[in-house]
């Protein structure tokens, strides 16, 4: 029996509920055999469900079986369980990067579908959340992680274009509204073709987790590739999180797939803060509203999920603008419409982190 065989055959076995297998999350550490057939293997595993190491071992267990010349399987699972101690671990579990260890709250911004907004609204939400700090003097307060690896709009939505600096062998995120910003857009060039495989999402996440200087943080927010749950998968596996925050537009061609990408996140115990309907209306000068991608699908998904739809931002010429500005409209004009939507649900969000209420 060679390693190679067995690893291969590990291929087919998936984290239970996703289509990622488990060697490609690199979950499996080690795998022994001998010339009489014995095989072990050892793998670590986050997980506050107790059905996830079961259900594996058995998978594995079966997979391994059905090998030709394999007479006994012996499975070693490292399971590291949520030690329900804040400063350690959070809502999901799952223990903490030494340089995330100063953070207070951390969440993630997704969509199931791409072009939604996400990353406009994880842009407005980190400066909407600087701000409101800022009033409480807490400056310097707030990070954004663009883990949009595919397309990392951060670096241009937020204005910054230079490249980080290493301090002490760890990356320093790069500052602009007083926002600390890490993306991988900061490393690469933007005319250079990036064909990022699944599995580079799980490195990116661990490097921006584990090798970025964030520092002490009241906040930090994601931006997460649009997704089918995978990414999701890697980052919960890596950084704890308090909660996610759903985007999705009013159209029915958007709403199945926020649904679709909001379950992967219940299933790994991610707390859903509630659903933001971006692009829900454009109002004319004179007050009038016309429903462009339909209506009332954000309260759809919300309902459907049982949570609470955080607002509506208005499509606004202005976002568009600011975003390839580098401006946010939450700095640019403040006082706008779609800004408040954008400060209200930031104030919504700390609300519910703070008081715990309906994670
Ligand atoms: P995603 O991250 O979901 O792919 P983006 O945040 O990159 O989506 O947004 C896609 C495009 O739509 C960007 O050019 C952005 O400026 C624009 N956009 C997003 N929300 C609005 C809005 N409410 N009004 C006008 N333009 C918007």
């Amino acid at each position: 029996m060679v390693k190679e065989t067995v690893q291969n055959a590990l291929r087919n076995v998936k984290y239970p509920g996703f289509s990622r297998d488990i060697i490609s999350f690199g979950l499996v550490r080690e795998v022994n055999c001998d010339n009489d057939g014995n095989v072990s293997v050892n793998v670590a595993l986050t997980s506050s469900d107790p059905q996830v190491p079961t259900a594996l071992r058995l998978d594995i267990e079966k997979t391994l079986r059905d090998l030709e010349g394999v007479t006994n399987v012996t499975v070693n699972i490292e399971l590291s369980v949520p030690k329900n101690r804040p400063s350690e671990t959070n809502q999901s579990g799952g223990a903490r990067p030494e340089t995330l260890e100063k953070v207070r709250f951390t969440i993630a911004v997704a969509s199931g579908k791409g072009g939604v907004g996400k990353s406009t609204f994880a842009v407005n939400l980190a400066c909407a959340f600087e701000r409101i700090l800022s009033k409480q003097n807490k400056r310097d307060a707030v990070g954004l992680m663009d883990c949009d690896i595919y397309g990392p709009s951060t670096p241009l939505m937020i204005g910054i274009n230079s490249r980080p600096e290493i301090e002490e062998n760890l990356i320093v995120p790069l500052k602009n509204f007083g926002v600390r910003a890490m993306s991988m857009g900061f490393l690469i060039d933007e005319d250079s073709p990036v064909v990022w495989r699944g599995p580079m999402i799980m490195k990116t996440i661990q490097q921006f987790a584990g090798n970025v200087k964030w520092g002490e943080l009241e906040i930090l927010v994601i931006d997460l590739p649009p997704g089918t749950g995978d990414a999701q998968l890697s980052l919960v596996q890596t950084i704890p999180l308090d909660g996610v925050v759903i985007v999705t537009t009013p159209q029915e061609a958007a709403i199945g797939v926020a649904r679709r990408g909001a379950r992967m996140f219940t299933k790994v115990n991610v707390p859903i803060l509630g659903v933001a309907e971006n692009m829900s209306y454009l109002q004319d000068k004179q007050g009038a509203r016309q429903y462009i991608f339909g209506q009332g699908g954000g309260q759809q998904v919300a309902s459907d999920l049982e949570v609470e739809l955080l607002g509506q931002v208005p499509l606004d010429l202005q976002i568009r603008i600011g975003s390839d500005q580098g401006i946010p409209i939450v700095i640019s004009d403040p006082d706008c419409e779609a800004a408040k939507v954008f400060f209200s649900i930031a104030e919504r969000i700390f609300e519910k982190l703070e008081n715990n209420t309906n994670l």
